[in-house]
């Protein structure tokens, strides 16, 4: 009955258990949820200002389809500040957050018959994209032995001559493992050789915890510049996840071609929150340091919490705000044999909400999103911790 680029699309994993977590919510349970996938901060305050003002002097009606030129020229001076990169802003487009960024990019670049490569463990949407635009993703593992880190060599290995581009995301979700230069260096070299287009999901950029050089902007552009498309956001960086506001740089041309998509779907962002954005982008960055201190004050309690029981095994990651534990330790055939009925059962029994590995590709881990207040992060690791120690209190080496 519908249309065939339906059939092989999944819906989101994530909406299952979020589902369940509301039922028990409004049953009356003590609910702690882990499952979020943006800040728990407010919008900043001048952000906010700008909104209203906008409201008020009444820039309520259709823009550019691209975006107001000020909002484009701010993304233009931002990124020049933080990478030191000349970009017009002919190459920059407005779009309603990182998702339509990457799904104008899909449309306008791939075809029925085409591959697209990205790492897993992934966010769902990037592979589920590829396919809508019916071409298929082609994946490439990476495993928490190495931290999750993209091993070039196997990204390279995976070209074929359908290889339309490949997609990076860093830091990534949810691993929160970071694409290093070097690595993006090596990809790129070799999609230059070919023609492949390199697409960089950076919604993440301003969550890097310690000071590592990513300057993967700088990277691609040396490169490949002419075939290279960033995908940026203020929904993570600027706690705007509602206004809806991301952004494309890519060559002029291929903006073009995103304009007509954009213009013949859903025109331009909310004005409102053009405005909002300009004022996030080009205004003061101290509300950036503050929520990425906070962030990483949270990442290392919650992540020495939960690595106290040695069925829990945790990389330390980079960036954005997501644990990627693997819990395969807690595993059993006779006990809870999967994350996803471990995500269940925890849910059940202490009132949890995490996200199983199987909705990113990575069965065995589970997704804990550390965009929650510190009570409720103790709180849920005392709660996760006692259900580990309920399972197999030998396997674990937990005493009693
Ligand atoms: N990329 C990644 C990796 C994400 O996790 C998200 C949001 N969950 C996005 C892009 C897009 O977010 P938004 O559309 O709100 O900008």
């Amino acid at each position: 009955m519908f249309a065939q680029r339906l059939a092989h699309v999944s819906a989101s994993a994530t909406l299952k258990v979020a589902a369940e977590a509301e039922r028990l919510r409004r049953a009356g349970f003590n609910v702690v949820d882990f499952s979020a996938g943006e800040p728990d901060f407010p919008t900043p305050q001048h952000v906010k200002d700008a909104g209203k003002a906008a409201i008020d002097a009444n820039f309520t009606r259709y823009t550019a389809a691209a975006g107001i030129p000020e909002l484009r020229e701010a993304v233009c001076a931002r990124y020049k500040r933080d990478y030191g990169v000349e970009i017009a802003a002919a190459e920059v487009l407005m779009t309603a957050g990182g998702k339509q960024a990457l799904f104008n990019t899909a449309l306008a670049l791939f075809d029925n018959g085409d591959e697209v490569i990205t790492h897993a463990p992934y966010w769902p949407t990037i592979p589920e994209q590829v396919k809508l635009a019916g071409a298929t993703p082609v994946i490439v593992q990476t495993r928490s032995e190495d931290g999750f880190a993209v091993d070039a060599e196997a990204m390279i290995r995976a070209i074929t001559p359908r290889t339309k581009a490949i997609i990076l995301n860093s830091p990534c979700n949810p691993t929160g493992a970071l694409v290093d230069e070097a690595t993006a260096g090596a990809i790129t070299d070799a999609a230059a050789k070919r023609g492949i287009w390199m697409i960089v999901d950076l919604c993440y950029e301003q969550l890097i915890y310690e000071k590592v050089p990513h300057n993967l902007v700088r990277v691609l552009f040396d490169r490949h510049r002419d075939r290279t498309v960033i995908a940026g956001s203020a929904s993570k960086s600027y706690a705007m996840t509602g206004w809806r506001c991301g952004w494309t740089i890519a060559p002029k041309e291929l903006t073009s071609a995103f304009n007509t998509i954009q213009g013949q779907t859903t025109s331009n962002i909310t004005s409102i929150t053009q405005k909002a954005a300009l004022a996030a982008v080009s205004g003061a960055q101290d509300s950036v340091v503050v929520m990425l201190n906070e962030y990483r004050k949270r990442r290392d309690s919650i992540h020495q919490w939960l690595t106290a029981n040695p069925g829990i095994k945790c990389v330390m990651p980079g960036g954005a705000f997501y644990l990627f534990p693997d819990i395969s330790g807690l595993l059993s055939p006779d006990g809870l044999k999967t994350s996803a009925e471990f995500a269940q059962a925890l849910l059940e029994k202490e009132f949890v909400v995490v996200t199983p590995g199987e909705g990113f590709d990575a069965p065995g881990y589970l997704r804990i999103s550390y965009a929650t207040s510190m009570e409720q992060l103790r709180e849920g690791a005392t709660r996760i911790l006692r259900f580990a120690e309920s399972l197999q209190p030998a396997k674990a080496g937990v005493s009693r």
